[in-house]
């Protein structure tokens, strides 16, 4: 069970020695208790202390690592219920189901590997693949994985009931010296067959999901794997209905944070497979917002994952650190002394779409980022942020007035009303009322390099 702060300061040798990188043991105790700072940093702490420590810091819901080696993913270790109480730390695994009959599974792992883009600095895809054992034949079910590996390294889970095509499937990728440069999740060990697959998840060190319907007899079966020894254990209760999703799901969660009960301290797999796509994405958007850790889809469009690849970045970002880059005049595409220049806020969403805006029109430029503390630019505005005294200063303290041979500068159009403040504060430039809307700066920045030139 976690300890307080003021638990934690109580172990302490109390004698402020620094060595830590904290002024004070109070300091650092604090900064344990909040998961800032190690026990490890303190040298002054007895081995005993540390081992009390590490117990009792040790995570309410375990991580399990997966995946390929060199890009490894983590599932579990969250530390809330609700996101504002701290921030959630480990994604969703969006993860896309190709069963062993169909004719097309490489084209399916294209479609996956594709899956890919950028929002908002980050790049998002579909993580996984779920590869069912629909067939129930030993030899289709390997013969579709040896497809997969040999179209691409990818994260893989295992589907399959059948003890007999889950070794033949492990061995394929031993034989191939897969196993240790990409760990694989075995689906499923249930009432009938626990005993086999707890011995072939420990034979070959992979994490094995626990099913049964509803939370009673799953934890009951997460028992009798745990007594094996098998600890990287995942939990699917499968949920028949959005109500049952969202119950299950908020129960275990709440019995390992709130009531440490370890046997549901485990990641929570969802299907969110439904027949309809549009109940798909509203069952896997659940799933994001209601704690999984990894969502089996049965097909993965674009316009599905942008939502799903939307709602999981926003669900897991910090809320207490605004998105926002850094303070700079930043150089899109080979901008010189001639070219226009651009200036908004630091809020990273902003940056982002204007930065690729920019990009998409072909236009070298320079943008300006001032610090507004990540807010947007009506907000910055009205937050006094982004004033015509602060972006004269920013321009001044930039250097730009130096570099370029022209004394133009371009606002966003939700400010038109500081245009003048602006050349009264600069008066040697002329600025000019950009877009109020991102998408329009491509338009726009032609536009007005033909009527310069
Ligand atoms: Fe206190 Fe240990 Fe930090 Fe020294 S190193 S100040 S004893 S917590």
């Amino acid at each position: 069970m976690a300890l307080t702060g003021i638990e934690i300061f109580k172990l302490l040798p109390k004698i402020n020695c620094k060595k830590c990188g904290f002024p004070t043991c109070l300091a650092f105790a604090m900064k344990v208790a909040q998961g800032q700072a190690n026990i490890e940093q303190c040298p002054e702490a007895s081995d005993e202390v540390k081992a009390k420590l590490k117990e009792a810091s040790s995570p309410a819901i375990r991580g399990v690592v997966f995946g390929l080696k060199n890009k490894p993913i983590k599932i579990g270790e969250e530390q809330c219920l609700f996101r504002h109480e701290k921030k959630f730390f480990n994604p969703p695994v969006l993860t896309r189901r190709i069963k062993d009959i169909d004719e097309n599974i490489e084209e399916l792992v294209e479609e996956v590997l594709n899956s890919q883009i950028e929002r908002v600095g980050e790049f998002l895809k579909i993580d996984a693949i779920f590869l069912e054992n629909k067939s129930s034949d030993v030899e289709k079910f390997t013969t579709a994985l040896q497809k997969i590996i040999n179209k691409a390294e990818i994260p893989v889970i295992l589907g399959t009931f059948n003890p007999d095509a889950a070794k033949s499937a492990l061995n394929l990728l031993k034989n191939n010296e897969i196993l240790t440069k990409n760990r694989p999740i075995l689906f499923a060990a249930n009432e009938d067959n626990i005993a086999q697959m707890t011995q072939i998840a420990k034979q070959y060190n992979i994490p094995l999901v626990i099913t049964a319907k509803g939370i009673e007899k799953v934890i009951s079966l997460i028992d009798k794997a745990s007594a094996q020894g098998i600890e990287d254990l995942l939990i699917d209760t499968q949920p028949k209905t959005a109500g049952e999703l969202m119950r299950d799901n908020t129960l275990i969660r709440r019995a390992a944070l709130k009531k440490k009960v370890k046997s549901a301290g485990y990641p929570i797999i969802t299907f969110a497979m439904r027949d309809s796509e549009f109940y798909e994405t509203v069952t896997a958007s659940l799933a994001i917002l209601k704690y999984s850790s990894i969502i089996v889809l049965n097909s993965t469009p674009k316009w599905k994952n942008l939502i799903l690849f939307t709602l999981k970045q926003n669900i897991y970002s910090d809320p207490q650190v605004p998105m926002q880059v850094k303070q700079d005049i930043y150089r899109v595409g080979e901008a010189d002394d001639m070219s226009p220049i651009i200036i908004t806020t630091n809020f990273a969403l902003t940056y982002f779409l204007v930065k690729g805006e920019i990009e998409n029109s072909k236009i070298p430029t320079w943008l300006g980022i001032m610090d507004c503390d990540g807010l947007s630019v009506l907000t910055a505005w009205a937050a006094g942020k982004f004033s015509a005294g602060k972006i004269a200063q920013f321009i001044k303290e930039s250097g730009m007035e130096e570099k370029l041979t022209h004394k133009e500068l371009i606002i966003p159009g939700y400010v038109a009303m500081l245009k003048g403040a602006i050349e009264d504060k600069l008066p040697q430039w002329r600025v000019v009322i950009g877009p109020k809307e991102a998408s329009a700066l491509p338009a726009f920045l032609r536009n007005y390099m033909r009527n310069r030139r």
